[in-house]
């Protein structure tokens, strides 16, 4: 890679860079994540990070696992920032890895506001989230002109592991015509029943991107009436679940689907637009 063309911030000694990897694609990392990870002398990563990006770490760092995935015994967060902050002042360059945006549903921000009160230098790196890339892997953009103005991000697992408390759901019912589900799928059944009993339609389209951008996603479309029954057999975590008239997108812009064949529909609206019209 040649980034001759502009200066890169040094990775110093005694930092800690908080870094999106992105959904999966390993193409999908930041330049500033590759300089990062040619750089760093201690990773810490995510369940969530896929292997192929790890493998760009410079062969001499060192890789700490600090995954939490469901079930799995794991490192509490405290013992997290606390590596963090111990490697740092030890005078590594810290490269903390976390799947997709670390600050979106990612205690990104947790982490960071331990390193402020140990007083550690950090910087933050945006990664793309998986509530917007891995739902264009699928060909669904978030917001379309002709279908929606707003969008809502909603994490289906709160604190206590389960739905979160407080959410208001006649306003996400009705808040945004497309809302845009992470870490739901464990309760995805009495999400669904309570969106409808608070005015949602129950024929609402959904899209459930499961291992978005990786060699293994997949795509289910329903409804939000049928997942009142759970998530379709064979979904695999993790997975987003787009709910909303931007799914009706996707036979217009599976791309990857296209490159397997799928012929795509140019106007899946069915608005009558021609091609050519702008
Ligand atoms: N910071 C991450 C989200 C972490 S929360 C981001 O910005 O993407 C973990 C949840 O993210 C998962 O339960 C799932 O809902 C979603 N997720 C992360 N990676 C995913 C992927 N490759 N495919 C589908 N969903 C993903």
């Amino acid at each position: 890679m040649d980034t001759s063309d502009f200066a890169l911030p040094e990775f110093l000694p005694g930092w800690v860079w908080l870094v999106g990897a992105g959904p999966g694609d390993p193409g999908l990392i930041t330049v500033l994540a590759l300089h990062a990870l040619r750089h760093a002398d201690v990773v810490v990563y995510d369940a969530l990070v896929d292997p192929r990006i790890l493998e760009l770490a410079r062969g001499a760092a060192r890789r700490f696992h600090a995954g939490k995935r469901g079930g799995k015994p794991s490192p509490r967060q405290p013992d997290i920032s606390q590596r963090l902050v111990r490697e740092a002042r030890s005078g590594a360059r810290v490269l903390r890895l976390k799947g997709g945006d670390p600050f979106v549903f990612g205690r990104g921000g947790e982490e960071a506001l331990a390193l402020v009160a140990a007083a550690v230098p950090f910087r933050i790196v945006p990664g793309v989230t998986a509530g917007i890339g891995g739902l264009a892997y699928a060909g669904i953009p978030v917001t379309h002109r002709d279908t929606n103005h707003a969008v809502t991000f909603v994490t289906g697992h709160g604190v206590t592991g389960d739905i979160p408390d407080g959410i208001d759901w006649a306003a996400l019912a009705h808040g945004a015509p497309v809302l845009v589900l992470y870490m739901a799928l464990k309760h995805i059944a009495r999400i669904a029943e309570r969106l409808i009993a608070s005015g949602r339609a129950a024929d609402d389209p959904v899209a459930i991107v499961s291992q978005a951008t990786g060699a293994q996603q997949t795509v289910i479309e329903t409804s939000l009436g049928a997942l009142r029954a759970g998530a379709p057999a064979g979904v695999e975590p993790p997975a987003v679940v787009a709910i909303g008239p931007v799914v009706r997108l996707r036979p217009g812009l599976d791309w990857l689907g296209a490159l397997a064949g799928r012929v795509l529909d140019a106007d899946p609206l069915g608005l009558g637009r021609r091609r050519d019209s702008v």
